[in-house]
């Protein structure tokens, strides 16, 4: 590991604008500068920031930057109004992990394309102009989605697709103000030379992430995850579902994909073919094979296409039969069977 600075905001003020890479919980930066994928030259540690709250806000939630993975899965708010936000990060690393890991480090962390991770293969990601190992290499694991001959990484967190499927949005604070992006647009699409411009600017920082009011997506929401394994695996493929069902029709659908892009994915089509028909096997089946309109493999990765359909017809069906009051003890594998819906 480098030798580095290190040095403690106490305050917002002193963490805007500072130089040096921030740590919150640590999990994914230290690993990396472990590894020597990432060198900063200083350290400025922003887990004392008074950011560690979940509030009410608009009729919706506002999540600290620094609330732990952990709090927001066990908060009664969340899982009463955004179950399928629980299901995902239940579903996430392991009960340590979560215990450390933050809501602004989990948007924030890494690609785990496992080129970027070694310093001795080219990465546009990691050296910008450096070319791309993963390309013709082993890419099983890579996008089937929004990719690009610059990059085929995809965004790995659990928390940001049920995120997008519940339209959050990003708030930031820099030296030049605020700004607030929608979860959906945070992470960028490749270009054609690499990952595309980063999603903050020197200094900026996230401060939390705003959930509207779910209003009756609530009780009918979601998250399915396809892994190796029930524990510390990152997703294949993963989709968070949200209907809204009224007098046996639906009025409003949210899908978004994981494991499968730069970024979490929205199937605004899926989601449109849904509106206004009932819920039944052959429409949830028909917006399912919407969802990876577009798809193309990166490689040997064929095999996500019909399995990111099968991950949201799972995730469509399950949302259609009402969240149960009790989340699976695990939660959204598809390995676990599904004794609560
Ligand atoms: C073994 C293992 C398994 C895992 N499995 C999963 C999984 O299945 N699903 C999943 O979603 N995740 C998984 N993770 C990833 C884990 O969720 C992340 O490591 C964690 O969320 C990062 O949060 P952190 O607070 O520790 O971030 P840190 O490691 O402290 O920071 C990560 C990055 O975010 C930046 N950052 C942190 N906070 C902010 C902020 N407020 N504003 C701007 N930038 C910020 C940091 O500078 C750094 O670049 C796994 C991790 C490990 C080690
Ligand atoms: S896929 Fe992206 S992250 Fe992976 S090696 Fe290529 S450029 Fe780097």
């Amino acid at each position: 590991m480098n030798r580095f600075d290190y040095i403690r905001a106490e305050t917002l003020g002193a963490a805007v604008g500072a130089e040096g890479a921030f740590l919150a919980g640590g999990t994914n930066l230290l690993d990396l500068m472990k590894i020597g994928v990432a060198t900063p030259e200083r350290l400025v540690d922003i887990s004392h920031l008074p950011l560690d709250r979940i509030e009410e806000s608009g009729g919706g939630l506002r999540i600290g930057a620094m609330v732990r993975n952990s709090d927001i899965a066990r908060d009664a708010q969340v899982l009463a109004r955004y179950p399928a936000l629980a299901e995902a990060l239940l579903s996430g690393a392991s009960a340590q992990l979560r215990n450390a890991a933050t809501t602004g480090g989990n948007v924030m962390q890494a690609t785990r394309c496992s080129y970027f991770q070694d310093p001795l293969s080219p990465c546009n990601r990691r050296e910008p102009g450096s070319g791309c190992g993963a390309l013709g290499g082993v890419t099983r694991n890579h996008a089937v989605l929004g990719w690009t001959e610059g990059c085929i990484a995809v965004h790995p967190s659990d928390m940001c697709v049920a995120l997008a499927a519940y339209d959050a949005v990003v708030e930031i604070t820099g030296p030049g103000g605020l700004r607030e992006v929608a979860m959906e647009e945070f992470h960028p699409l490749p270009d054609a030379e690499g990952a595309g411009t980063p999603p903050l600017m020197p200094g900026e920082i996230i401060t939390h992430i705003r959930l509207p009011d779910p209003g009756p997506l609530a009780r009918h929401a979601r998250y399915v995850k396809l892994r190796e394994r029930t524990s510390f695996a990152f997703a294949i493929v993963s989709a968070a579902a949200a209907l809204a069902i009224e007098d046996g029709t639906i009025t409003e659908a949210r899908l978004a994909l994981g494991g499968v892009a730069a970024r979490p994915w929205r199937c605004r089509k899926a989601e449109a073919a849904l509106k206004g028909l009932p819920a039944t096997p052959e429409n949830l089946a028909r917006a399912a094979e919407l969802a990876t309109e577009g798809a193309r493999p990166s490689g040997d990765n064929a095999a996500k296409i019909p399995l990111a359909q099968r991950i949201a017809l799972r995730a469509l069906d399950r949302a259609a039969a009402g969240t149960p009051d009790r989340l699976p003890a695990l939660p959204a594998s598809v390995f676990a069977g599904d004794d609560n819906g």
